[in-house]
């Protein structure tokens, strides 16, 4: 892992990497954050991942329509960043990993409350249910772990991304 950020620090000198206890990417800090410890194959496709999100300068107010939209853009980015340094990408990996995300973002437009698919407002911060009318919120970072609040939510989704 200090390899691989050592590379990218002296190839992309505008970006800082900060150790941290997951992957992410802080539009708020333009900061790239990662776990030191990790050392696995998966671990440096993330970090490759998380950098793709910092050279295309993605923000983090977005509606939940365009976040996937970004999360492709930063896994292409990733994998030619991939080409560069020679480490190769599994492509079953980046489907997982839309997949799960797809899923997440469906998972928080579902009302809590009578479970009907519900419509984001245009702060990007709530939902409300045209059915019942119940209000939630929904992280304002995709960058960072997210939590889904509700007074009452039952089932708290996090994803990293
Ligand atoms: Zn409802
Ligand atoms: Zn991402």
């Amino acid at each position: 892992m200090d390899d691989l950020v050592l590379q990218l620090t002296a190839d992309f000198p505008k970006l800082k990497f900060q150790p941290g206890n997951d992957f992410y990417w802080s539009s708020k800090t333009n900061e790239i954050f990662y776990k030191v410890k990790a050392s696995n194959k998966q671990a440096a496709w993330s970090l490759l991942h998380e950098t793709g999100h910092a050279l295309l300068e993605h923000k983090t107010y977005q509606a939940d329509i365009a976040l996937i939209k970004m999360e492709v853009e930063a896994w292409a980015e990733a994998k030619k960043l991939g080409l560069k340094y020679n480490i190769k990408i599994g492509e079953d990996h980046i489907d997982k990993c839309l997949d799960t995300y797809r899923d997440w973002l469906y998972k928080r437009s579902i009302c809590p409350n009578c479970n009907s698919k519900s419509i984001q407002q245009n702060d990007f911060i709530h939902y409300r249910c045209f059915n019942c009318h119940t209000v939630w919120k929904v992280s304002t970072s995709r960058f960072c772990r997210s939590y889904r609040s509700t007074k009452s939510i039952k089932q708290n989704q996090s994803l990293a991304i």
